[in-house]
C-alpha cells in the first residue's frame, strides 16, 4: 500500500507538516528547568463542578510551585454537548476561587502563543498530525456503517471474544487506495482510525505520579481519530494538543486511567515521550456509612455554584481543598498557623489515590476558623459584595448600617476563646438578620420551665430597671437580682444543687430577656448586643414582648 497516497487523498487540502507546527508553531517553551506546564481541559458543559477545582488546584500549584504555566484549554469538540456562556461560568468561578490562569481562552480572549486554546479551531492542526500516521501506515480510513459496526459486535459476542475494531475484526484495515477512491467519489462519510499495534495479551509499565507504577493492558483497538467531520475524538486531541502545548503533567480524573492505554500508544506512534500522568481520585462522600462518589444529581454540593451562591469564602474553599489535596496539609497548618497556603509545598505523592473523601461538615469547620482570621471589615465588604450578585433585597440595609453590622460580627471574636460563629454569607446573614426589624421573628420558644405569663412578668421587670447605660456588671447584677427576687437561683451551680428550692436560674431569666430582643436562645453576649442595637430598639422589642 502506498501509504503516502493514501494520505494524500484522504487529505488533499493539508499542506502543513508536522515538523512545521513542532518547530515553528509550537516550540519548546523556554522555561527554567523542573517548570511544568499543566492545563485545565474542561468541556464547556455549563456545569463547573468540585472535581474540576480539585483538579485546578492541582495544576495551578504544579505550575506555580516551579515557575512554570498553567493554561485553560477549552475541549469543545462535541458540539452536542456545548452550552452558551460555559466559558466564562469555568473562567469567573475559578477565578472566584482564587485559579488564575497564566494563558488560554480567557475573557478579554485568547493569551499566549500556543492557542488556539478552543480545539474547536484547531482542526486544521489535527489533520496534519492525522495525515502524517496515515503516511506512516499507522491510520486508515474506515468506512463502516453504524450498521456494519453493529453485525461486527453482535458475531463477537456469538464467538465469544471481544467487542470492538481489532485484528482481523477491523474491515478497513486492509482497505486499497482504488477502494478508497471509489468511495471518496461516492461522497461516503469515513473516519480516521487509529491502526494499533498492540495485543490483547500484552501489557506494558507505566508510572503516574499519584499512583506510582502500574502495569495495565495494552491498548489493541483500532479507535477512532478522527470523527466522520474531521473533528478529533478525546484521545487524539489530548496526545496532539498535550505534546505541542508542551504540557508536563496532564492532571485528570481517574475515569481517564481506562483509556490511558490509547493515549500512550499514540505518542509512541509519534515517536513522542507521553507527559507525566497524574490521575486523582473520585470525590467521595459518606453517605448512611457508605462512601459513594459525589453525584450531579443527588449532591448539590458539587457544583461549584453551590458554594458560590451560598457566599463560601474563597480562602477557606482552598484551605479545605488543601486538607482533602495532601495528607500532611494539617500538620503543616498546625505548625504554621499564621502563612499563607501558597507557602505550603504541595506534592503529587501525598494525595490519596483511593478517593478523596469530601466532608461538608468539615468544610464548615474550616470556614469558621478561616474567617477567624479575617477582619470583621473584610468579612462586611465580602459578605456586602456577595449580596450584590446573590441576595440584591439586603444590599441596601448593609450599606446604611455598616457600622453596626461590623459590630455585631465582631462580638466575642477576640479573647483567648473567640467565639467562631461565621461560616458563609448566607449564614452570617441569618447570623445577624435579628437587628433588621424587617427580619426579626421569634424563632425559639422560652426555656420550658417558663411559661408565657411568667416571661411577661420577668420582662416587665427587665424594662423596668433597665438603663442603658450601664455597664456589663451592672447590667447583669440587675439580671441576677430579678431572678433571686422571683425565685430563681442566682447562680446555676445554686440551681444544680438544690434544684426543687427553685423555678430555674439566672440562665433562664436571661434566655427570656435573650428570646424577646434577639428571637433566638444562644447569641454571642447579649449586654453587647444591645449596645450595638441601641435603646430605643431595644425598649421596642421588650414592650412588644410584654405586650404580645
Ligand atoms: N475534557 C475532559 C473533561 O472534561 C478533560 C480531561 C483531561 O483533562 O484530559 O473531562
Amino acid at each position: 500500500m502506498d501509504y503516502k497516497k493514501l494520505a494524500e487523498i484522504l487529505f488533499p487540502n493539508v499542506k502543513e507538516t508536522i515538523e512545521y507546527y513542532e518547530n515553528e508553531v509550537f516550540p519548546q517553551r523556554k522555561l527554567p528547568a523542573g517548570a511544568k506546564v499543566t492545563r485545565l481541559g474542561p468541556s464547556p458543559t455549563g456545569f463547573i463542578h468540585l472535581g474540576n477545582l480539585y483538579g485546578a488546584f492541582v495544576d495551578e500549584r504544579l505550575a506555580h510551585q516551579s515557575e512554570g504555566v498553567f493554561f485553560l484549554r477549552i475541549e469543545d469538540t462535541d458540539e452536542k454537548r456545548k452550552v452558551e456562556g460555559s466559558v466564562e461560568i469555568i473562567i469567573s468561578s475559578l477565578k472566584y476561587f482564587g485559579l488564575n490562569f497564566d494563558e488560554g481562552a480567557l475573557l478579554d480572549g485568547e493569551i499566549g502563543n500556543y492557542g488556539p486554546y478552543y480545539q474547536s479551531n484547531r482542526a486544521k492542526i489535527y489533520q496534519c498530525f492525522a495525515k502524517y500516521l496515515v503516511e506512516q501506515g499507522r491510520a486508515y480510513p474506515c468506512f463502516c456503517t453504524e450498521e456494519e459496526l453493529e453485525e461486527i459486535r453482535k458475531q463477537q459476542t456469538e464467538e465469544n471474544v471481544n467487542t470492538g475494531y481489532y485484528g482481523k475484526w477491523a474491515k478497513d484495515r486492509n482497505i486499497t487506495l482504488d477502494e478508497v477512491q471509489t468511495r471518496l467519489n461516492n461522497n461516503e462519510e469515513f473516519v480516521i482510525r487509529f491502526k494499533s499495534m498492540g495485543t490483547e495479551e500484552g501489557t506494558f509499565e507505566i508510572e503516574d505520579a499519584i499512583r506510582g507504577k502500574l502495569s495495565i493492558h495494552e491498548n489493541y483497538q483500532d479507535v477512532v481519530m478522527l470523527k466522520t467531520n474531521g473533528i478529533p475524538t478525546y484521545h487524539f486531541a489530548h496526545v496532539v494538543d498535550d505534546h505541542l502545548m508542551r504540557v508536563t503533567h496532564v492532571v485528570r480524573g481517574e475515569e481517564w486511567l481506562s483509556t490511558l492505554p490509547i493515549h500512550y500508544e499514540i505518542f509512541k506512534s509519534f515517536g513522542w515521550e507521553h507527559p507525566v500522568y497524574c490521575h486523582t481520585a473520585h470525590l467521595m462522600k459518606m453517605d448512611d456509612g457508605a462512601k459513594r462518589k459525589l453525584s450531579k444529581r443527588k449532591d448539590p454540593e458539587l457544583g461549584l455554584g453551590f458554594y458560590m451562591d451560598l457566599g463560601y469564602h474563597p480562602a477557606a474553599v482552598r484551605e479545605y481543598l488543601l486538607t482533602i489535596l495532601n495528607s500532611n496539609y494539617e500538620e503543616w497548618r498546625i505548625q504554621n498557623p499564621e502563612s499563607s497556603t501558597d507557602d505550603f509545598e504541595f506534592t503529587l505523592e501525598k494525595m490519596s489515590n483511593s478517593g478523596a473523601l469530601f466532608d461538608l461538615d468539615k468544610l464548615n469547620n474550616i470556614c469558621k476558623d478561616v474567617l477567624l482570621k479575617i477582619s470583621t471589615e473584610e468579612i462586611y465588604e465580602f459578605l456586602l459584595n456577595w449580596a450584590k450578585e446573590h441576595k440584591n433585597e439586603i444590599v441596601e440595609i448593609l450599606e446604611n448600617n455598616k457600622q453596626s453590622v461590623i459590630k455585631l460580627l465582631s462580638v466575642g471574636r477576640s479573647g483567648d476563646k473567640p467565639r467562631k460563629d461565621l461560616m458563609y454569607c448566607q449564614q452570617i446573614f441569618e447570623f445577624i438578620n435579628y437587628f433588621f426589624d424587617e427580619y426579626f421573628e421569634i424563632v425559639d420558644s422560652y426555656p420550658e420551665n417558663i411559661n408565657a405569663e411568667e416571661a411577661k412578668k420577668l420582662l416587665a421587670l427587665y424594662l423596668e430597671t433597665y438603663n442603658h447605660t450601664d455597664d456589663q456588671t451592672q447590667w447583669f447584677e440587675k439580671i441576677r437580682t430579678i431572678a433571686a427576687e422571683n425565685g430563681y437561683a442566682a447562680k446555676p451551680k445554686d440551681y444544680k444543687k438544690n434544684p426543687d428550692l427553685y423555678k430555674g436560674h439566672v440562665g433562664d431569666v436571661s434566655s427570656v430577656v435573650r428570646i424577646a430582643l434577639i428571637g433566638r436562645a444562644t447569641s454571642p453576649d447579649i449586654w453587647e448586643l444591645q449596645q450595638i442595637m441601641g435603646e430605643e430598639k431595644v425598649r421596642r422589642r421588650l414592650e412588644k414582648a410584654i405586650n404580645n
